[in-house]
């Protein structure tokens, strides 16, 4: 909190900073997921372009969320507006996420675990990003994607479930990875271990240092590693009863491994003439 408190005061150059409606957004309950946008993002009309079809009353909503909507504006319609300025924050934010800043802001969250984690026991507590199943807005609501099971899940919480998933667009954490192709997470071995408790003792500094030398190993996987060699690391749960794998479920699998198998060795000849 106190990170989060310092970073605030260093970004928040504008003194009426936290007087602003995107900050009061942002620090709304159920808002977590959105980063800020920069106000000169939203102020140059090229990057809105389209948007006043998608939003009615678009000039007001964009006053609003700018702060510059007229104080003599009744409260019935400031209610209405409300709705229409979430909706075109929401939309710009979409935008922007997929802007080279815009991609840094969500890296910085992403890094903070502000997405939560896989729920999936093989993926070792991989943090997630947000994407939308769909780019149009009240279709999908939004969904949190894993790049180590390269799944999709559904918010824990039923506020961030019901957010939009237009408001995150169905290409921002696929382009956050190939922007920054060293956390793209390895398929085997532990991503971020839990954070190392408070304690000066050598053990913790042993463990940070292990820690350290986790994430190096991790980007130099990350970032050279031929599609073969991923596709034969990738950790599977396998069924089993007493022990024994379940008849039908391991000839399936040993299909589906001999099918990866021979895929794989067509791919380190492609992978060794390129
Ligand atoms: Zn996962």
């Amino acid at each position: 909190m106190l990170g989060r408190a310092v970073d605030d005061a260093s970004t928040g150059s504008d003194s009426d900073y936290s007087n602003s409606w995107i900050s009061w957004f942002l620090s709304s309950k159920g808002n977590e997921y959105f980063c800020e946008v920069e106000e000169d993002y939203i102020l140059d009309r090229f990057n809105l372009t389209g948007l006043n079809n998608e939003v009615s009353n678009y000039a007001q909503a964009l006053d609003l969320i700018t702060d510059n909507l007229d104080d003599d504006i009744q409260d019935e319609l400031r209610g209405a507006l409300d709705v229409q300025a979430r909706l075109l924050y929401g939309l710009i934010h979409a935008r922007w996420i997929v802007t080279a800043r815009g991609l840094a802001k969500m890296l910085e969250k992403f890094k903070r675990v502000d997405f939560g984690r896989c729920p999936r026991v093989l993926c070792q507590s991989q943090p997630l990003l947000p994407v939308g199943l769909s780019d149009i807005p009240y279709e999908k609501s939004v969904k949190l994607y894993c790049g180590r099971c390269e799944d999709v899940y559904s918010p824990k919480s039923s506020r961030h479930g019901s957010i939009d998933g237009a408001y995150f667009g169905t290409s921002f954490p696929h382009l956050l990875f190939m922007v920054y192709p060293h956390l793209i997470p390895p398929k085997v071995g532990i991503v971020e271990p839990a954070p190392a408790p408070r304690a000066n003792d050598a053990d913790t500094n042993r463990r940070n240092k292990r820690i350290r030398e986790d994430s190096e190993a991790l980007e130099t996987v990350g970032e050279p590693a031929s599609t073969a060699s991923v596709a034969l690391k990738a950790d599977r749960y396998r069924p089993r009863i007493y022990g024994f794998q379940l008849h039908e479920i391991a000839k399936l699998q040993r299909w589906q491994e001999a099918i990866r198998d021979r895929q794989v060795g067509r791919l380190e000849v492609l992978e060794d003439l390129s």
